[in-house]
């Protein structure tokens, strides 16, 4: 038998949305390292560019940047006119834009008799506006690029669609109702959806990254001032059995892996990449 290996990715055309961010472009990374072509569909065309730009000189890949809301049907459509034209058809889709606001964040973990009379700062102060931005991003931001990015794949009764979802996925932390609700959200929809497209031999499946130091939430992890973790950052490292925040590239595996013909009989899953913290009971 001939080693296994990512070889059936080579010469593939993968759509990552978000792909511009942290852990989106270490994603690219590894997907170049085996010669697909890739679009990265992001609503920051510039960082996208300048993303694609730099993995395509290292690695050799066909990498490119294009502009794309996941909220936006229309600017989906639009985008995957361009990806068609300059890349082919689109057989592997990476629904990675989503993310946290300070806007859906309350400010006490817990209600307390303390702080129940400044009710702004719980769960009954939190602005629809910004639950709704959040959920939106996350749920709706991987539903319309799945209805517009998988047509090919339909017509060609191969494709692969890989989910990110979060560690708030199976328990909620604490602060974050809105991003919580939205990433349960996913694994439900990766469960149906690869119920839905199993006979016409699209794949669908998540990965569930534990905890990684990124844009959105260095101001829960951080301290500023001390550049020290914050009391939720140390709370985070102590019941990740590892002891330790990810690294984006730790992601790579688990996304190489899902995305290519190596786990051919694998749908409706979702893999913690997280140093242990979704199998620690906290004792
Ligand atoms: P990031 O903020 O670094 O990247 C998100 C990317 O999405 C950015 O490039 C941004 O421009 C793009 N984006 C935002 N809104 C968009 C829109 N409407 N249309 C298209 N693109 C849009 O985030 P990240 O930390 O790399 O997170 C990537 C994914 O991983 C997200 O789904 C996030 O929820 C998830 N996640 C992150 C962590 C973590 O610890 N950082 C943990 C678990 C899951």
């Amino acid at each position: 038998m001939e080693p296994l290996s990512f070889s059936d990715l080579k010469n593939k055309v993968c759509v990552i949305t978000g792909g511009a961010g942290v852990l989106g472009t270490a994603m690219v990374k590894a997907i170049a390292s085996v010669g697909t072509k890739i679009a990265i569909a992001d609503i920051n065309k510039e960082v996208a560019d300048k993303v694609a730009a730099e993995i395509a000189a290292e690695s050799g890949a066909e990498v490119i940047g294009i502009e794309a809301n996941v909220l936006d049907k229309a600017s989906l459509e639009k985008a995957k006119v361009e990806i068609n034209e300059k890349l082919g058809e689109i057989d592997i889709l990476i629904n990675g834009a989503g993310g946290n606001s300070p806007q859906a964040t309350t400010k006490v973990e817990v209600m307390t008799e303390e702080n129940m009379d400044k009710l702004e700062d719980t769960f009954y102060g939190l602005e629809m506006e910004g639950f709704d931005k959040v959920f939106a991003l996350n749920f709706k931001g991987t539903l319309l690029p799945t209805m517009v990015f998988t047509t090919d794949m339909l017509k060609n009764k191969k494709g692969v669609v890989l989910n990110v979802s979060s560690m708030n996925s199976y328990k909620p932390l604490t602060k974050i109702p809105a991003y919580s609700a939205a990433k349960a959200s996913i694994n439900n929809f990766t469960e149906w959806l690869s119920v839905h497209l199993a006979k016409v031999g699209i794949r669908v499946n998540a990965i569930a990254p534990g905890f990684f130091i990124t844009h959105q939430n260095r101001f829960l992890v951080m301290d500023e001032k001390t550049g020290n973790y914050s009391p939720r950052g140390q709370k985070i490292v102590d019941n990740t059995p590892m002891g330790k925040f990810g690294e984006p590239e730790d992601l790579q595996g688990a996304t190489l892996f899902l995305i290519s013909d190596v786990s051919n009989f694998i749908t409706g899953i979702v893999i913690p990449v997280d140093g242990g913290y979704s199998a620690f009971g906290g004792v």
